[in-house]
């Protein structure tokens, strides 16, 4: 008998693998592989969050009004321009389904993150990669991959999984270089690790031109992965676009809540993103003393490193000697990076137990 049979387009998608948890028969000591914040989050947000219990029984705010009004307030925007999902992840796929389909290209760089991918074939449109330079994002490549079919470009920045960040001037020499039919997605999951005086100006080209969306996680700096809660910011027409597709009620009552508080916590972000610098830059120098080992680590601005190993030890041999340590890191061969493990700035204990692990498995 005849099955239903999925979408070819559908069945094209590599499943997205997220960051491992657990290690069987192995304790834990440091759980490094997602990016998430080893401070946890604002004591106010986690207040805000037990206190949305007692409202299980309805739904939350459909238009997430008091959310978007502490985003504004936050970031100086018209919150009728912010739009919200499950995670910055819905986000990205909102902007594929309001404006990609079959017959159209998406375009992101190599090393980017998976959910372009995703993301682009869900709605039957062609995934176009454009190669880096040395790992990081090269604008003249982008630019190189864009044709009259091109309905979207994603950047990250920084980007992950490679922690390269595009500045501000080469950011906008690519809007520039667009055409104006092609929507650039400028994802910023990352951008409170980077320090104000150089912002690359992405939610400025929102707030502008009609051609950006930025999309912006409390998955990260705020400590809320468990709680789902991205947002985006674009032009009237193409918030409108994106609600018509978005679910219903896509982030809850207690992220909601979460999120509102943890975004008064200024305090908590910048201590993150200090306690971020210290220790990723900590970090970096254990790697760069392993060189002769052939470990070398690209140049982040986020919050985690993306190690090369290119010596005698494999990262694939690494990551099992981590694992088998106790230490959670991720090891990306699906995404072109069998020879590089990613790992996340954890608190100062785990970022020095990682480091000695590191030295012990490669000798140093
Ligand atoms: N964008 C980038 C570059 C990411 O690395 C991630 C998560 O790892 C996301 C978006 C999605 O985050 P979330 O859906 O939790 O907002």
């Amino acid at each position: 008998m005849n099955a239903p049979t999925p979408k070819p387009w559908i069945m094209a998608i590599a499943p997205y693998v997220p960051g491992r948890s657990k290690i069987d028969g192995v304790t834990v000591r440091a759980k490094l592989s997602s990016n998430e914040n080893p401070l946890g989050c604002s004591p106010h947000a986690d207040a805000a969050f037990r206190a949305a219990n007692d409202t299980l029984a309805r739904y939350p705010d459909a238009a997430a009004g008091d959310l978007r009004d502490a985003i504004a307030a936050v970031h100086d925007l018209d919150p009728a321009r912010i739009i919200y999902g499950t995670g910055s992840d819905e986000v990205l796929h909102l902007v594929a389904g309001a404006y990609a389909g079959a017959g159209d290209e998406v375009v992101f760089v190599r090393y980017g993150f998976s959910v372009y991918e995703i993301a682009a074939r869900r709605v039957g449109a062609t995934p176009v990669i454009a190669p880096d330079r040395d790992y990081a994002t090269d604008v003249d490549a982008i630019l190189a991959a864009v044709t009259p079919r091109t309905r979207i470009v994603y950047v990250a920045n920084p980007n992950n999984p490679t922690g390269t960040f595009t500045p501000r001037a080469e950011i906008a020499r690519l809007h520039a270089a667009l055409p104006a039919d092609v929507m650039l997605v400028i994802d910023q999951a990352y951008a409170e690790y980077i320090d104000a005086d150089e912002d690359d100006h992405a939610l400025e080209l929102a707030r502008t031109q009609p051609n950006v969306i930025v999309t912006r996680t409390f998955s990260k700096i705020y400590g809320l992965a468990a709680e789902r809660i991205g947002w985006g910011y674009g032009s009237a027409d193409a918030v409108a676009a994106m609600h018509r597709i978005r679910a219903p009620f896509n982030i809850t009552t207690a992220g909601q809540k979460a999120a509102i508080a943890a975004l008064a916590d200024q305090q908590f972000v910048a201590d993150t993103r200090a306690h971020n610098a210290k220790w990723r830059a900590w970090l970096e120098d254990e790697v760069k003393a392993l060189g002769n080992a052939g470990l070398r680590s690209v140049p982040s601005r986020a919050n985690f490193l993306l190690v090369l190993f290119e010596g005698a030890v494999s990262a694939e041999a690494a990551y099992h000697a981590l694992m088998a340590r106790g230490y959670i890191v991720r090891w990306l061969p699906g995404q072109g990076l069998p020879h590089g493990l990613r790992i996340t700035i954890g608190t100062e204990e785990e970022t020095r137990g990682l480091a000695q692990a590191l030295r012990e498995i490669v000798g140093g």
